[in-house]
């Protein structure tokens, strides 16, 4: 049986909308995954920074993690999805920290994007440092112009 074009692009799409509404069904707690990171993340969260209660970690395998490393989900506000790439970073704790920002900020989908990312890196930072965040958005290619690095300015 030849798979068509049609067949190919419906199943595309049917995996992109579970993966937003329902992206349990595409991932897996991160405890079942990795338990080191999994101690790392619930470390943040438990510190005293952070008042948003109970947050549960998804590593998921759908299409829309493969774009973005990390994100809170839109329909899940206690959600924090990671992409399997995630966990391979260096500075999975910092990108914990930034995610739960906005949790904290309680941002949403319609939260103003550039705001929502400062007012989450501002509290990133008080988790692992101002001049740490700030390397690592130079480094991912930011500008030192850019607002995002300016916030993190002393
Ligand atoms: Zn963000």
């Amino acid at each position: 049986m030849r798979i068509s074009w049609r067949s190919f692009i419906i199943i595309g799409i049917v995996l992109i909308l579970v993966d937003a509404f329902r992206p349990q069904l595409l991932g897996k707690d991160l405890e079942h995954i990795d338990q080191e990171k999994y101690k790392v993340a619930i470390g943040i969260k438990n510190n005293p920074n952070f008042t948003g209660g109970e947050v549960k970690f998804l590593v998921c395998y759908g299409p829309l993690m493969l774009i973005f490393k990390a994100s809170t989900s839109r329909f899940y506000r206690d959600t924090i999805l990671l992409s399997p790439l995630a966990l391979m970073d260096k500075d999975f704790d910092a990108t914990i920290a930034h995610e739960l920002g906005h949790i904290e900020y309680g941002h949403s989908w319609n939260s103003d994007l550039d705001k929502a990312q400062i007012e989450a890196d501002t509290f990133a930072a008080k988790i692992v440092g101002k001049k740490r965040l700030r390397n690592i958005r130079l480094a991912s290619g930011f500008s030192k112009n850019h607002p995002l690095v300016k916030n993190l300015e002393n």
